[in-house]
C-alpha cells in the first residue's frame, strides 16, 4: 500500500533521511519509532507530499507522490506534528471547510457525522476549536485527516502534549482506525507503538536501524545473553561465588522473591555461554540454583540496542525524553496569535496546494 524506496533527504548539508527504504501492507498500523531529531516528520512530510525528497521515491498504492501527486493525496490522510487547525471556527465549519478543501464526494451529513462519532467529537461540534483542550483539539485533527475516507492514514506522534487520560482515548481511537484503514504512526515513545501497532520500524540518525513485530525484534536481537537466576542461600555468599565466574559482564540482585532464596539478573559477555560455569561453581559452593531462565527483552533493551553505535551520540547520551515522555509539555498560552497565524497560513498552503493539483 505504501513504499518507500532509497528515501533521502537533506536540508542543505544536513542529511536528515539517510536511503531508507520500507513497505507498510494494506490495513496494517506501523509504528514509526525514533528518539527527536531521527527523522520522523520530514519522511512523513515527504509520505504526504508536503517536501520533495532529495532522492529516492514514494509509492502510494502504486501511484508516485511526485509524479502523480493527485491520485496519491487522493488516498492519504495526514495528521502532521501541529495540525492546521483554524482556531476561530467551530469544528463543524472547520470539517465543512475540510470537505470543500478535500473535495470529497461522499454525502456530507453523514460523512461528516459517521467521522464525528468514530473520533468521538459529535457532542462539540458547534464549539470553537480555540477552546476545546488539547485532546480534542488532537481529536479535530484526526477528524480532518478521515474526510474523504483515504486508505491510508499518516499521524505524525498524535499524542505529542496529551495527559494520560487522552492518550488512552486517542491510541482506542487510532486502534479503531486500523481496523479501515493502513496506518502509519510516528512516536518516541515505545509503550505507545507497542500498544497500538503490529509492527515496527526504528529510525535513528535519518537511518532504518530495525524493523518487525515487536515480538520478532526481541528475538532477532540476542537476548541469549541475558538470565535470570534464582539461587538458594544468602545474597553475599551467592555473589561471592558469581563474581569469580569469568564472561559475565554484570550481576544485579533482584532481592527476595522466594523464602530462603535471591533471584538476579546476569548479563553474560557476547558470545559467552556462562550457565555451566554458573552451575558448576554454584553447586561446588553448595548453593542450589532453583532456577536459571532467559531474559526476553523489553521494548527500551531493543530500541537502547539497535540505536547504539549509531554516528556520534552514545545511549548514555540520549536524554530520557527523547525515548519516553516522562513530563508532558504543558500547553503554551502565548504565542496563541502567532500559532493561529501559522497554521492560517498552512491551510491556506494546503487550499493553494490542491488548485495547482486540480489545473496539473
Ligand atoms: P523527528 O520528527 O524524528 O523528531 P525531524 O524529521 O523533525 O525529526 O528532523 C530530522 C532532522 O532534520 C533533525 O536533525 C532536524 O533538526 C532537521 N530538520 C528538520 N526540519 C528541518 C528544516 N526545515 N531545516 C533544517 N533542518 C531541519
Ligand atoms: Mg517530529
Amino acid at each position: 500500500m505504501v513504499e518507500i524506496r532509497n528515501l533521502t533527504k537533506k536540508y542543505g548539508n544536513q542529511l536528515a533521511v539517510d536511503n531508507i527504504s520500507f513497505t507498510v501492507k494494506k490495513g496494517e498500523i506501523l509504528g514509526f519509532l525514533g528518539p527527536n531529531g531521527a527523522g520522523k516528520s520530514t519522511t512523513m512530510n515527504i509520505l504526504t507530499g508536503y517536501l520533495s525528497a532529495t532522492d529516492g521515491t514514494v509509492l502510494i498504492d502504486g501511484y508516485d507522490v511526485l509524479d502523480n501527486p493527485v491520485l496519491a493525496k487522493k488516498k492519504i490522510g495526514y495528521l502532521p506534528e501541529h495540525p492546521p487547525l483554524y482556531l476561530d471556527m467551530t469544528v463543524r465549519e472547520y470539517l465543512d471547510f475540510v470537505y470543500d478543501l478535500k473535495q470529497v464526494k461522499e454525502d456530507r451529513e453523514e460523512h461528516l457525522s459517521k467521522i464525528c462519532e468514530t473520533v468521538k467529537i459529535t457532542d462539540v461540534a458547534d464549539r470553537l476549536i480555540g477552546n476545546l483542550s488539547k485532546g480534542y483539539k488532537q481529536r479535530v485533527g484526526l477528524a480532518q485527516a478521515m474526510a474523504g475516507n483515504p486508505e491510508v492514514l499518516i499521524l505524525d506522534e498524535p499524542t505529542v502534549g496529551l495527559d494520560p487520560k487522552q492518550i488512552i482515548e486517542i491510541r482506542s481511537v487510532i486502534k479503531k482506525l486500523g481496523r479501515e484503514h493502513t496506518v502509519i504512526l510516528s512516536s518516541h515513545i515505545l509503550q505507545e507503538v507497542n500498544a497500538v501497532c503490529e509492527r515496527l520500524v526504528i529510525i535513528n540518525k535519518g537511518r532504518l536501524v530495525a524493523g518487525d513485530t515487536p515480538e520478532n525484534l526481541g528475538k532477532s536481537i540476542s537476548n541469549e545473553n541475558k538470565f535470570q537466576l534464582r539461587v538458594a542461600g544468602d545474597e553475599r555468599s551467592i555473589l561471592d561465588v558469581l563474581e569469580k565466574i569469568g564472561g559475565i559482564k554484570y550481576i544485579k540482585s533482584l532481592g527476595r522473591k522466594e523464602a530462603g532464596s535471591i533471584d538476579f539478573i546476569i548479563e553474560a559477555e557476547p558470545h559467552v555461554d556462562v550457565r555451566a560455569s554458573i552451575f558448576n561453581a554454584l553447586a561446588e559452593a553448595k548453593l542450589p540454583m532453583l532456577s536459571l531462565q532467559t531474559v526476553d527483552l523489553s521494548l527500551e533493551d531493543i530500541f537502547l540496542e539497535v540505536t547504539k553505535n549509531q554516528g556520534k551520540k552514545e545511549i548514555a547520551d540520549i536524554s530520557e525524553d527523547e525515548i519516553e515522555i516522562v513530563n508532558q509539555p504543558k500547553e503554551k498560552e502565548d504565542g496563541a496569535a502567532e500559532e493561529l497565524a501559522a497554521q492560517k497560513e498552512k491551510i491556506a498552503e494546503g487550499a493553494d496546494e490542491d488548485e495547482s493539483d486540480l489545473q496539473a
